[in-house]
């Protein structure tokens, strides 16, 4: 039967048991769709490196033989809206059946399903065969159970799966060496040079400026640094093995204004467009530990383990089973703009200066970056958090909804009232100080609490706390800041209020 095939931009998984056979029956439709550069403004290193990554897997799939139908973002008859594009390859290509796999984001979910019920032939679903989970295994997981703890869905995940464990127990004795996971990169251990690809995408980078595609961000478009095949995404991951791995879980939080990647492993991008499984990562990473025990201790390997099996499958769970109410949540009650500075870098604060203005030059800011500097600052100057997501969800290349709104709105802002984290990611300046070195390189004091050249952490941390101590007065875990707060005395809580006050209402301008 004349079936039509549909792979989305973050389908790319060459793996998919709909590949093993070419099939003459069988037509793969493949799309560049302003649907999907338009939905939220994208960096365009964003849409240059899905626009490259898909081209790639369509001309590898028509070399193995199978049959592609391919529309480019500047084609003339392209549709550039899902529902159009379907119904007019079927009825251009008289199709009898149509089938598409399951879509991670709940808008394009829904979307898919208003198609087939549309649409006058018959229609399946198939799985991605990318996740380790169903939509639904974290639902059932935790059923009945009001909190959803990340480590009590890890350590299931660990043990189902056979990863890092030994007679039914944990390799190494434990489940978990974050304790291990908290050095300062000081210089030293060398940080070796990133692994980059420098592609020519300026053709590319054209059609997409001729199409009008509206985008911010900066590129370099001779040296396109991202992985758009497979191959490469798989170098990349022997790259990280063989130079990172080894200090990976020691200076996973660690922050430093010269250094963007530290030990890093880059490979999210390849991983959320699905050129690349988490499987694969997973056992290539655990088989290298295994054969070089004695270079690479346990706790390097397990917070890396840790971030795929756990958080990232973790994250999807949360987002299927809280969507479509997950992306309203707004618990804290924030409505405060999103600063100019988002959008350009320049602030006098180094390390939102330096985090933000690396974000826009590269489409990437580690996880603490992403969490303790510009999440921190975000929360605390109380931003209206569908500001910050449609920030988040536009600047990283590997930002896709399931796995960014998670982050974001969940674990970074706490909007949706600690679902995702136990208590707010927040700190005042001394965080930042401990784990990087931006503090030495700023105007402000990060020790100075209040007054002209204090650092605006300090005082919009304590504002935060007043603001919001009646949404924290029954968790545990923010008792100690608190009963600090009560003890601060009331001329100094003003004063301090008073300058967080001033840096919201005007943040470069102190
Ligand atoms: P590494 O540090 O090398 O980690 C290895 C892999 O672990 C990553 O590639 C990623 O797949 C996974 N991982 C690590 N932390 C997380 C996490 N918290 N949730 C899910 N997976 C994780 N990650 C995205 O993939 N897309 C996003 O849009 C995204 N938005 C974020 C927004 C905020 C506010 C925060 C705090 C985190 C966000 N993350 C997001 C998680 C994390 O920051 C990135 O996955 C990571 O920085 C990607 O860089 P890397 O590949 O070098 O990661
Ligand atoms: Fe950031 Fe404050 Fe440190 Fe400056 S002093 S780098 S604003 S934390």
């Amino acid at each position: 039967m004349k079936t039509l095939r549909l792979i989305l931009g973050d389908q790319l998984n060459l793996s998919h048991s709909w590949l093993d056979q070419v099939n003459d029956d069988h037509l793969y439709l493949m799309a560049e769709m302003r649907q999907e550069t338009d939905y939220v403004k994208h960096h365009i290193q964003k849409v240059v490196g899905f626009f490259q990554a898909m081209r790639n897997f369509a001309s590898e799939l028509e070399d193995e033989g199978h049959y592609i139908i391919y529309f480019k973002i500047g084609d003339k008859n392209n549709p550039q809206k899902l529902p159009e594009l379907i119904k007019q390859t079927i009825s251009e290509h008289k199709i009898k059946k149509f089938e598409y796999q399951l879509p991670d984001e709940y808008r394009l979910d829904q979307q898919l399903q208003e198609i087939c019920r549309s649409i006058a032939i018959p229609s399946e679903a198939f799985d991605t065969e990318h996740f380790y989970t169903s939509r639904d295994e974290l639902k059932n997981h935790f059923k009945g159970k009001k909190q959803l703890l990340m480590e009590s869905f890890y350590r299931m995940m660990r043990k189902k799966h056979h990863i890092l464990m030994a007679n039914d127990q944990p390799e190494g004795g434990k489940w978990n060496f974050d304790q291990s996971n908290r050095k300062k990169w000081d210089g030293s251990p060398k940080i070796p040079k990133e692994l980059s690809f420098n592609k020519d995408v300026s053709d590319l980078l054209e059609e997409i400026k001729n199409a009008k595609v509206v985008t911010f961000g900066n590129i370099d478009a001779n040296n396109f640094p991202w992985p758009t095949t497979y191959e490469e995404c798989k170098e990349l991951l022997d790259f990280f093995c063989s130079d990172l791995l080894k200090h990976f879980g020691d200076y996973q939080d660690a922050l430093h204004t010269r250094e963007k990647y530290l030990f890093h492993s880059r490979l999210s991008f390849g991983m959320n467009s699905k050129m690349l499984s988490p499987k694969e990562v997973i056992d290539t990473v655990v088989d290298y530990y295994h054969a070089h025990k004695d270079e690479i201790d346990i706790s390097q390997v397990e917070g890396f383990v840790r971030q795929i099996l756990g958080w990232r499958e973790y994250m999807r769970g949360v987002y299927w089973k809280e969507m479509p109410g997950y992306a309203k949540l707004n618990k804290l009650d924030n409505h405060n703009p999103l600063p100019d500075f988002f959008w350009t870098g320049k602030t006098k604060m180094n390390c939102l200066h330096k985090a933000i203005t690396q974000s826009l030059d590269n489409a990437y800011a580690h996880h603490i970056q992403r969490l303790m500097v510009i999440g921190n600052y975000a929360l605390l100057s109380q931003i209206d958090p569908d500001e910050v997501d449609a920030w988040y969800l536009g600047v990283y290349i590997d930002a896709l909804e399931w796995v960014e709104i998670t982050n974001t709105r969940g674990m970074s802002q706490f909007a949706d009232g600690g679902l995702v984290a136990t208590k707010p990611y927040v700190s005042s300046a001394n965080y930042i100080n401990k784990m990087g070195n931006y503090c030495k390189e700023c105007v402000y004091s990060h020790t100075v609490k209040s007054g002209e050249n204090s650092c605006p952490f300090n005082s919009l941390y304590w504002n935060f706390l007043e603001a919001k101590k009646a949404h924290f007065k029954n968790n545990q875990r923010m008792s100690m800041m608190l009963s600090l707060l009560e003890k601060k005395n009331k001329g100094e809580l003003t004063e301090l209020q008073e300058r967080a006050e001033k840096i919201i209402q005007n943040p470069d301008d102190f």
